[in-house]
């Protein structure tokens, strides 16, 4: 059952070969086995989840279940939950819960899901290796010794050593696409708009998305069915006819056309990627695609520009943290700013503190025109460079990630080498558009290798036909870490 599909899941539940509360349970007793091991989970809380496993038994029961009802999902610790601790990884937060739940928590639970636990992240969601949580670094199934990558490493820890059969991720600059790369999963983020980010703790907002997690595309399919849609409580949630994405996973691929851009093969990407990811493109030929060679030449300033908007954004949204409404508050201060100060200087991480001097300093007076217009012009170059590839291909492939899971510790001293992790997914994020990685080999040491899969806007349901029809002729996605 641990290793089954979510329509497999699904169909067992219906048949009644195993009941909400057992699979649940089973899942269960995996998180208080292994979990001390992975640092996956933040909170778990039996309780809650059986209660719901026995609602969706009942609601199958009486012959109401849809596709999801009574599965079991974890939730990355960035969505507010009704009742459930909520701390977006950081000391923060780390007393709070959530009188409200996300519109993707309502959503799931409309839909019958069973929420295990909420998993570990990056604190704010700032990081590409899970070692900035205050809950201490998550560790790669494959290989303990390794990050999961981040900032949706728990998601992506929980789903890879199967203690939930699938999670939500988020990615602001490539947190759900890298972790699913360095922990063998599959994962999506969907085009900027599609997925409601109300209750969904803000760290750069004009580009987080949440999105799935999961072992296949299918299944990310009948995720992302539940969770897209339009939220009038979202301002840039956009409002679209909802859409089948499991549709069209059964389309055979003859003719697509596979855009490489060549700035992705260059300098700076490992051997053992560019030889997994090469591999998985003769695949694609082999089921009938062909391959262009297409070009973002602004992609080398992606990093730059989102290191500068994203924690303009950042800085604004975490000025709400003040240690009065909720929250960490410094436990003993002089006057009111003081108590700001202190409960500021208590409660956020290393990593939060430079994004919030980096986005104050390219926000200022002297500097804004100089940094964030800048940034900004860069920006709308790269979706651009985006539009004018779009013209000669269907899709873009190519890395996920420069390089397989590194050690932990490898790169926590060194900002800006841990964040050229994400060159290959920020500027997706940038753009808006929708980019999913998918398992496509390993490196060295069995540590996985992914694929990147770049759409068009809304071009979702065609990369995840794409995905679907490589896993129909592949089992990398199969494959299981030894725990
Ligand atoms: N690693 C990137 C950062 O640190 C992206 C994080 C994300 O997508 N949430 O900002």
């Amino acid at each position: 059952m641990i290793h089954a599909s979510l329509k497999e899941l699904a169909a067992a539940l219906a048949g009644k070969k195993i009941s909400s509360v057992e699979l649940t349970s089973l899942h269960l007793e995996r998180i208080v086995r292994l979990n001390p091991q992975l640092n996956a989970f933040i909170t778990v809380d039996p309780e809650k989840s059986l209660a719901m496993a026995r609602a969706a038994d009942a609601r199958l029961a009486r012959g109401e279940g849809g596709p999801l009802t009574g599965i079991p999902l974890a939730h990355k610790d960035i969505f507010c939950a009704e009742g459930w601790l909520t701390t977006c990884g950081s000391k923060m937060l780390s007393n709070f819960v959530s009188p409200y739940d996300a519109t993707v928590i309502e959503r799931f639970k409309a839909a019958g899901t069973v929420t295990l636990g909420k998993t570990n992240m990056d604190e704010f969601a700032m990081g590409s290796s899970n070692e900035t949580s205050f809950y201490g670094p998550v560790k790669n199934p494959w290989d303990t010794a390794a990050v999961p990558g981040g900032s949706s490493g728990g998601s992506a820890a929980a789903v890879a050593a199967r203690l939930a059969p699938a999670a939500t991720g988020t990615d602001t600059g490539g947190s759900i696409r890298q972790p699913a790369a360095l922990c063998g999963l599959t994962g999506l983020k969907p085009t900027y708009g599609v997925v409601s980010r109300w209750g969904m703790i803000a760290f750069a907002s004009s580009l987080d998305q949440a999105g799935p997690m999961a072992r296949s595309a299918e299944d990310c399919a009948l995720l992302l069915n539940a969770m897209a849609g339009f939220d009038p409580r979202d301002s840039t949630s956009l409002e679209r006819p909802a859409e089948d994405y499991a549709g069209d996973l059964e389309k055979p691929l003859a003719g697509l056309k596979i855009g490489l851009p060549k700035e992705f093969f260059a300098e700076g990407l490992s051997a053992e990627v560019a030889q997994a990811v090469e591999a998985a493109i003769a695949e694609y030929r082999r089921l009938g695609a062909v391959t262009v060679e297409v070009s973002l030449p602004n992609m080398k300033l992606s990093v730059p520009a989102y290191y500068v908007i994203a924690p303009a954004e950042a800085s604004s949204n975490l000025s709400r943290f003040d240690g009065v409404r909720y929250g960490h508050r410094a436990p003993q201060y002089g006057d009111l700013a003081d108590m700001y100060c202190k409960s500021r200087a208590q409660g956020f991480g290393a990593e939060v503190k430079r994004r919030i001097l980096i986005g104050t300093y390219v926000l200022s007076h002297g500097y804004y025109d100089a940094y964030y217009l800048q940034a900004q012009r860069i920006r709308r170059l790269i979706a651009t460079d985006f539009s004018q590839a779009f013209k000669s291909c269907d899709l873009i492939m190519g890395p996920t990630s420069p390089t397989a899971a590194f050690a932990l510790g490898a790169k926590a001293a060194d900002p800006v080498q841990m964040y050229l992790s994400d060159i290959y997914t920020i500027a997706v994020n940038l753009a808006g558009l929708p980019g999913m990685s998918i398992p496509c080999g390993f490196g060295a040491g069995k540590r996985p290798v992914g694929l990147q899969i770049i759409g068009d806007y809304f071009a979702e349901s065609r990369m995840l036909n794409a995905a679907h029809q490589y896993q129909r002729a592949t089992d990398w996605h199969a494959r299981a870490p030894e725990l």
